[in-house]
């Protein structure tokens, strides 16, 4: 069961609903989160301590200047302008390469070879012997997030229950973080451009396919508007997290509200269990 915990943009307490509906899930089943916010995580900031560290790779071109005729096709090939053919030389820019292997495919002197190149990693813990931390980290300066998500949900793939904290958006890293997934949790704030970015997040649910609820974070009572939407969308909505200077000093220090506040363990655990009656189709 994958359960993605995404919103319209960064801020809307995303990774803190991932946090305590894991570590609630975890207090009863073994769980399994994920951070595939790659560019930048901060599930970690939650469970300090000792992680092993598997290095996420690339293909990436190789020229030989030996085999190359400086034809010039792979330089034609390439829509990103990573490889480009000059007077004397074949210049590779690999901040820019997508990795498809067009070039390679175009080299009539069978030039090119696939070398790997390091652009993230993924890291792993075990802060108790039911969960299991896993985070993408994408390095500095490099653009492939959605490698790096691909490397975090395949470390994490198993059978039980996972919680994937998605990135923040719309673009290819949340696409590449809810494809397949049986449920998406979607966090917002009752505020105008939280309810425009919540109208997108569900959009791209909605297209991909995936059922959805939503969580209204930092209420202020006022959530008329968001409520209204998720009416008129058939999008339930399954917890509301009240505006609390307790809940916002809880988080402020790193710390996990379910494992402070009892209370807010059990509203966590009935948000799991209504997202796996969402996934069957039981909450519409
Ligand atoms: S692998 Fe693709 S993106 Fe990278 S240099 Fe070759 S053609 Fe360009
Ligand atoms: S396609 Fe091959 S031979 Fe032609 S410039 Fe590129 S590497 Fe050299």
């Amino acid at each position: 069961m994958n359960i993605v915990v995404a919103s319209g943009k960064g801020g809307t307490g995303k990774t803190m609903v991932s946090v305590n509906l894991a570590w609630s899930i975890s207090q009863s089943r073994e769980t399994h989160l994920i951070d595939c916010d790659a560019e930048e995580p901060n599930v970690h900031l939650f469970y300090p301590g000792r992680k092993t560290e598997e290095p996420v790779t690339v293909k990436v071109p190789e020229v030989s200047s030996e085999k190359c005729t400086l034809c010039g096709a792979c330089g034609e090939f390439c829509r990103y302008g990573a490889i480009s053919v000059l007077t004397k030389t074949v210049m590779f820019q690999a901040h820019l390469c997508h990795s498809c292997g067009g070039c390679l495919l175009s080299c009539p002197a069978d030039a090119i070879t696939e070398v790997p190149r390091r652009i993230g990693m993924v890291t792993q813990s075990q802060p108790s012997s039911s969960l299991t931390v896993i985070s993408g980290i994408l390095d500095e300066g490099e653009i492939a997030a959605p490698a790096v998500i691909t490397a975090a949900k395949e470390a994490g793939e198993w059978d039980g229950v996972s919680i994937l904290d998605g990135p923040p958006g719309s673009a290819c890293p949340v696409i590449e973080t809810m494809e397949g997934a049986d449920v998406c949790i979607l966090v917002t704030e009752s505020t105008p451009s939280g309810l425009a970015d919540l109208r997108r997040a569900a959009r791209l649910a909605e297209a991909l396919g995936i059922p959805a609820g939503v969580v209204i974070n930092r209420s202020d009572g006022e959530d008329g508007p968001t409520l209204a939407f998720c009416a008129e969308e058939g999008i339930p909505v399954l917890l509301t997290i009240p505006f609390d200077r307790e809940i916002a000093a809880i988080q402020n220090r790193g710390a996990i509200l379910c494992a402070e506040k009892e209370e807010w363990k059990e509203f966590f655990f009935r948000l799991y269990e209504d997202a796996l009656t969402i996934a069957t189709g039981g909450i519409t």
